[in-house]
């Protein structure tokens, strides 16, 4: 019998660890942080070894296969001493893909991974389709596809790390969003790393496959002539790029036009996701929605009735006529491009956290024209400083939610927006973009009282 060794307990490892276990493979899993009670609950249920708080080298070294959470770096020693060991180390969705009998539709980009993902699934659903989610939103693949009893359509959200570990995969339909540099500790800091990772949603497609693309996207239209794309293209673009499936008129309606399929108007007021950014995800999904056979009629009622996930671009209150919106998950400079974008009045706005590498020069020109106040949220906000003074009115400093609130609510007067959207992760004040984004709400709903 093969053993299966997985590294990392979260949703991917345990959905991998439960899969071994189940087509009988000898399963250990290994995690060097604590594991959730539900998931060490699963684990006992289906009676796998599993050890957390650290690794045990002699129990991982033996593996003849690896599944490795997405979350752990090559540079974990671990994973160096496996691959000195030449040990064949995979992803979850790679692992679990034999085992799928539905046709995947896979989301990759540096943002609107999630939003995109969500539309999409709702797009399928909402159509009567049957169809799930996978990847790192939902359960994961692994879990998903230990019984038969599978849905005709996974709808899966790939970050890079799980493009990584993958190597026979093939996405049925594969969306790229947009490539902008991210996680580039995790990439030698060589953002050309980073962009092939995320081409990888290419590999083994074959004819009947389509790819969509954004043709706006300058990354991805710098390197999509050296990919080679094996299945069909769609590129979406909302400024008339040369052989793009969209077309803008003036009142900002989106025809989309894929050859072989119906045709499409978006009506983005009539949406319920606001801003370009959200137009872009919009296209893409609606791409793939048609191709998978939905009819226009039923993609327009579907755009009109999602609910993206929380802290995207999400209006918590207006209070005195001042607008309060989270988007706390805008953890990257072009997220944050995208939110000052979408805002019509003027903007109190937080940002500051823990920088992964931050040039704030590439947002001067929309903050300097939309921004009033810089309200700064963060441990060491001296790079805001230095690039923000003199070129925003009022800035000042805050290292807590509650004073950051107050001192917002201070500035803002009525007709202003309040604009929660970060460009940093949240490590340093918080535990995550979830709990800075809560505790945003928490405090602005107290306002309200
Ligand atoms: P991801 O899963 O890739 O992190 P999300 O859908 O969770 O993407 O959105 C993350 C952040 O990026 C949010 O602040 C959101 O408003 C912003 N965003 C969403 N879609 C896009 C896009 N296409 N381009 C740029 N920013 C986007």
């Amino acid at each position: 019998m093969k053993r299966v060794v997985v590294l990392g307990g979260g949703e991917s490892g345990v959905g991998a660890a439960l899969l071994a276990k189940a087509k009988g493979f000898e399963t250990f899993l290994s995690d060097s942080g604590m594991l959730k009670e539900n998931n060490i609950s699963d684990l006992r249920n289906a009676m796998i070894d599993f050890e957390q708080g650290g690794h045990t080298e002699e129990k991982i070294v033996d593996a003849d296969l690896v599944v490795k959470s997405p979350g752990i770096p090559d540079k974990a020693p671990i994973i160096k001493r496996l691959h000195e060991l030449n040990k064949k180390i995979i992803s979850e969705i790679e692992f679990a893909y034999p085992y799928s009998k539905a046709k995947h539709i896979c989301i990759t980009g540096s943002n609107g991974k999630t939003t995109t993902t969500l539309l999409t699934h709702h797009l399928l659903m909402s159509a009567g389709k049957s169809a799930s989610l996978a990847g790192n939103v939902g359960f994961s693949l692994a879990r998903q596809v230990i019984s038969d009893d599978q849905p005709d359509y996974f709808v899966i959200e790939l970050s890079s790390f799980q493009l990584d570990g993958m190597y026979d995969f093939k996405a049925d339909i594969a969306i790229l969003n947009n490539i902008t540099p991210d996680h580039l500790d995790r990439y030698e800091y060589k953002f050309e790393n980073y962009i092939r990772s995320k081409f990888r949603i290419l590999q083994n497609q074959t004819k009947s496959d389509l790819f969509i693309a954004n043709a706006d996207d300058p990354v991805t239209k710098e390197w999509l002539p050296c990919m080679s794309v094996t299945g069909s293209m769609a590129k979406v673009s909302m400024n008339g790029a040369d052989g793009a499936v969209t077309k803008i008129d003036e009142l900002g309606h989106v025809f989309v036009t894929v050859p072989g399929l119906p045709e499409l108007k978006i009506d983005p007021e009539k949406m319920t996701i606001h801003g370009r950014h959200n137009i872009y995800n919009a296209m893409q999904a609606c791409v793939a929605a048609l191709k998978v056979g939905l009819s226009a009629e039923d993609i327009t009622k579907g755009l009109a009735t999602f609910k993206n996930a929380s802290h995207r671009l999400e209006l918590v209150a207006t209070i005195n006529d001042v607008e309060w919106v989270d988007d706390s998950k805008a953890t990257n400079i072009d997220s944050a491009w995208y939110a000052l974008d979408a805002q019509k009045r003027p903007i109190v706005w937080i940002a500051g956290g823990t920088d992964k590498g931050n040039d704030y020069n590439t947002l001067m020109s929309l903050v300097e024209s939309k921004v009033k106040a810089l309200v700064c949220l963060g441990v060491d906000n001296h790079k805001l400083l230095e690039t923000y003074t003199g070129h925003i009115e009022t800035i000042v400093e805050t290292r807590s939610m509650a004073d950051c609130v107050r001192e917002c609510n201070r500035l803002a007067k009525s007709g202003d927006v309040v604009l929660l959207s970060p460009c940093c992760a949240s490590f340093d004040l918080f535990t995550s973009y979830v709990n800075r984004g809560n505790l945003f709400k928490e405090e602005v709903l107290k306002l309200n009282k």
